[in-house]
């Protein structure tokens, strides 16, 4: 049987496009359906969008700040559509960056909504395409749980749409969005509360970590209300009423317009077709094994739609591990421990490895020791301000490996990107003792913990 694609991909994302890349580079003819902009999620409606609109929110910090070091003070105000045309146009720039790059790597991008009509055959529009191989790579979308009148809340996405900026913001979830769009907004001068429905932000994170960013955006002036309950969300001439419940008390709060879910993402698979195939679903995800293969044996994915890690470098290394075991002759796979992730509130955090409870879980409280340093760095002591920075090791004490490094303060995505390659590399405490620190930085206390 001949098929006009070797490859054909769902889904122009991080971990489309990458594969798609890929296996075209390796010889493949490959084939990209997209029913909305090249790029996906990360690109169009969240980590660039995103951390775009974070540096802007830390600016009122930085003038404020340069005053301590001698600066005049500084009278700037944010013009708000500005901003959010600036950040669309860098969206549309990469859009086309996406598209050149796929051109030039002879990938035939078809747009429109594809549903799979068999293990082999994909409709897009009025358009069949038949491949030998299909990887499905179609992403997540926020969830939007039974909550009377949540359709009224926003979702992330149309944040980088506000054509003006909110002045209070009911936000719900305690995830990574929620967390970094409460801190996003109130930087930018937006009233911030945030609703959780536990006693803490960023469940799953170490515990120091959670609860160091907690308070600081709590001093920072962001309204975290802990272990409540969002029951009704009704729209008014005024705004969004959001009714919260906690210790069996109402609360009424009027946003002035948005009232914002961040409760999770589920993958898109809805009109996708797959009941045509026998690829099948767990919780909602795609269920894959550890060659990103589903129950349908040339039918693959990747990326948010599996239950896996939902990142964007996730994705794409599992998009080029495919590639490179289907048509590349290099089989391997792609492994999932010590991912390092960086959360962009502000405080920023950053981690890799074990948290301090998961490396008990797995070696016994005995073997475990942790190492730990909170300080004020050099930065905050002319700007007045009594930020701490948080960073802290987790080591095995029988074998010396480091299985986790947490950090919050400035920079620590840049900061523990670098100590990833050395868990991944397998480093030991003595290892980090033995290295130089660079001086005066914040990173040379990683090295200094004794
Ligand atoms: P998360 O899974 O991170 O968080 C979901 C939050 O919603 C949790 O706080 C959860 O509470 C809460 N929640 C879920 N259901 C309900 C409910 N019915 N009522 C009240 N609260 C509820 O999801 P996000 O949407 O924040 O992010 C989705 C994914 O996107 C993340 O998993 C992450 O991988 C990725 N992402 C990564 C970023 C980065 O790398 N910097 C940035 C943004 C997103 P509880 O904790 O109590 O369960």
């Amino acid at each position: 049987m001949t098929y006009e694609f070797d490859l054909f991909v769902i889904g122009a994302g991080s971990g489309g496009i990458a594969a798609a890349r890929r296996a075209a580079a390796h010889g493949a003819t490959v084939g990209i359906a997209e029913n909305d902009r090249l790029g996906g999620t990360c690109v169009n409606r969240g980590c660039v969008p995103k951390k775009l609109m974070v540096y802007a929110s830390r600016f009122p910090d930085v003038f404020q700040d340069a005053q301590g070091y001698g600066w005049s003070e500084t009278h700037a105000t944010l013009d708000w559509q500005q901003m959010i045309s600036k950040v669309n146009a860098e969206v549309t720039r990469l859009n086309g960056v996406y598209e050149r790059m796929l051109d030039t790597s002879n990938v035939q991008v078809i747009q429109g909504r594809a549903q799979l009509l068999d293990a082999h055959t994909i409709a897009i529009g009025d358009r069949k395409v038949t491949a030998d191989k299909i990887l499905i790579a179609v992403g997540a979308a926020p969830v939007r749980p039974n909550i009377p009148g949540i359709e009224r809340a926003l979702v992330s996405d149309a944040l980088f749409e506000l054509p003006k900026q909110p002045q209070r913001v009911v936000l719900l979830g305690g995830g990574y969005i929620a967390s970094e769009f409460a801190c996003m907004l109130h930087g930018l001068g937006t009233e911030v509360i945030q609703v959780i429905r536990k006693d803490k932000i960023l469940r799953g994170f170490d515990e120091d970590l959670r609860t160091q960013i907690q308070t600081a955006m709590i001093q920072h002036g962001i309204r975290i209300i802990p272990n409540a309950e969002v029951t009704q969300i009704i729209q008014s001439e005024a705004g969004v009423t959001v009714t919260i419940h906690q210790d069996g008390a109402a609360e009424l709060i009027l946003a002035d317009v948005v009232s914002l879910a961040a409760l999770g993402r589920r993958p898109n698979t809805d009109y996708l077709g797959l009941e045509n195939t026998l690829v099948e679903m767990a919780q909602g995800a795609i269920v894959v094994d550890r060659h990103h293969r589903t129950a349908e044996t040339n039918i693959y994915a990747v990326g948010d739609c599996t239950s896996k890690i939902q990142l964007t470098p996730v994705a794409i290394n599992e998009g080029r591990v495919l590639a490179d075991t289907l048509f590349g002759g290099t089989p391997r796979l792609m492994h999932y421990d010590n991912i390092p992730t960086a959360i962009f509130t502000t405080p920023e955090a950053a981690t890799v490895g074990l948290t301090e409870a998961e490396a008990i879980a797995q070696y016994g409280s005995d073997r475990i020791k942790v190492f730990q340093s909170r300080f004020r760095s050099m930065y905050y002591t002319l700007a007045g301000k009594d930020e701490k920075t948080l960073m802290k090791l987790v080591v095995d004490q029988e074998t010396d490996k480091v299985l986790g490094a947490h950090m919050v303060g400035d920079h620590a995505a840049e900061i523990i990107q670098g100590i990833a390659i050395s868990l991944k590399m397998g480093a030991t405490k003595a290892n980090f003792d033995a290295t130089v620190g660079i001086h005066p930085s914040a990173a040379e206390e990683f090295v200094t913990m004794r």
